[in-house]
């Protein structure tokens, strides 16, 4: 009782040195600070490409001005703005960020000064090229990962590489240096390096893309929980005709929420895409090279990668998304979209028809387009025979009442050939 008497007089004592009455204080007791309005853009509003954010700064007596303001679109990167009177102002390139609702926040230096505001961001997607599956002398592959990096973006010039050494010969170190290396190698809006581990059991192969950890469990099912939890994305390797590995891809619900690619880069894998399609997975074929090699990035197939520009956020989000293809031609840009919606896309609305769209370009002059297979709940439908090398197909479906997907194959001239993501969709089959 005595010692809590004590230090209760204490306290009193403290408080009327910390406060002197005379100080006129805001009633929360705290020192008055600056207000920031966001004035462009506005609240709720489309933005594109680079933005012009303006922000209103008011200095209440007492109060210190800012003497810093960052800005960025609901995370990296942020940016500088600079003063211009009582304004603060700067550009920031949307297209570094997911299309979508994005929180628009400002800070200052000044502690808890900050303002936001929700934009759609909303840019077109362009096609970046990548191979997400290779190995160094970390795993059976050769020399490191510092030079994995740069063959990739110096030699094989990918826009997107990863580094998937087989974790069950990951040490710890070497772990710290596959992340710090890839961690480096970013560079916003040149190339984009994602973490990557290939998880490498009897069962089958996965690689694990922007992985917390190097350690995950050997049971299949105990590593889709954990996959799903760590919300990362996973990707079927090496599937061959799809009957023997993962076990003959027998369906899973748990699986289906985290595996968003599969390797789809010879006929043979086709049958294994068709296969997984058929049993219920939601997948995109991908191409990468599963290289043991000093040739990081530069065989004989890629994956191309639908997004609005190039950084971590945005690749991750894209591939999360299933918005890629396999090509076996290095630069054959590919878009493929129903109502609006790109490769990839589970529409959950049911819509009454599908208007497809179908966009191919290559930038080489042999690289004509001879064949683009439509197919439908594993099926083929339609065939087209373009002829050249920049196509553009539009076709409108009135699909039967229920679920559906439909994707597109496409070969070139040389015999070339490229697989692109499915759009998975609900018919309402209601009629005008
Ligand atoms: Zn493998
Ligand atoms: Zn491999």
């Amino acid at each position: 009782m005595e010692i809590h008497r004590v230090v209760a007089s204490v306290s009193v004592l403290g408080l009327f040195c910390l406060f002197p009455a005379q100080t006129a204080l805001p009633e929360d007791g705290q020192p008055p600070v600056a207000a920031l309005t966001i004035t462009q853009p506005k609240a709720g509003g489309v933005v594109s490409g680079n933005v012009s954010i303006v922000v209103q700064v008011m200095v209440p007596p007492g109060a210190a001005e800012p003497t810093r303001m960052l800005a960025s679109l609901g995370g990296v990167p942020w940016v500088e703005l600079t003063k211009d009177g009582d304004k603060w102002q700067a550009t920031l390139n949307s297209t570094l960020v997911p299309n979508g609702p994005q929180l628009l926040k400002v800070v200052t230096n000044n502690r808890k000064v900050q303002a936001s505001c929700t934009v759609n961001v909303d840019n077109p997607l362009h096609c970046w090229f990548a191979d997400l599956h290779s190995h160094t002398s970390y795993s059976d592959g050769t020399y490191l990962p510092s030079d994995a990096h740069a063959y990739a973006r110096n030699v094989a010039k990918l826009d997107v590489f990863s580094l998937t050494d087989h974790l069950e010969s990951v040490d710890a170190n070497e772990w710290q240096d596959i992340r710090e290396t890839a961690w480096k190698a970013n560079e916003l809006g040149k190339f984009v390096a994602i973490v990557g581990l290939e998880w490498t059991k009897a069962w089958g192969h996965l690689c694990i893309y922007d992985p917390p950890t190097y350690r995950w469990p050997t049971d299949p099912q105990a590593f889709y929980q954990a996959a799903v939890e760590a919300n990362v994305v996973l990707k079927f390797n090496h599937p061959g005709d799809g009957t023997k590995s993962h076990d003959g891809l027998a369906y899973s619900e748990l699986g289906d929420k985290v595996v968003q690619l599969m390797e789809v880069r010879n006929p043979v894998e086709e049958q294994a895409f068709q296969r997984a399609l058929r049993l219920g997975w939601h997948i995109a074929p991908e191409g990468s090279t599963d290289t043991h090699g000093p040739n990081w990035g530069n065989t004989n197939t890629w994956t191309g990668i639908l997004a609005p520009g190039l950084s971590v956020r945005n690749i991750l989000d894209a591939l999360a998304n299933r918005r890629c293809y396999s090509t076996r031609d290095r630069n054959c840009r590919f878009q493929f979209s129903i109502n609006g919606s790109p490769m990839g896309t589970i529409i959950t609305t049911p819509i009454q028809k599908a208007k497809l769209t179908i966009q191919l370009n290559d930038p080489d002059d042999n690289d004509v387009i001879t064949k683009v297979e439509l197919f439908q709940d594993g099926e083929l439908v339609d065939v087209f025979e373009p002829n050249q090398k920049d196509v553009l197909l539009e076709k409108t479906l009135t699909p039967s009442e229920g679920k559906h997907y439909i994707w597109a194959k496409v070969t070139q001239a040389d015999g070339n050939l490229l697989w692109g993501a499915p759009i998975w969709f609900i018919a309402s089959g209601k009629a005008e």
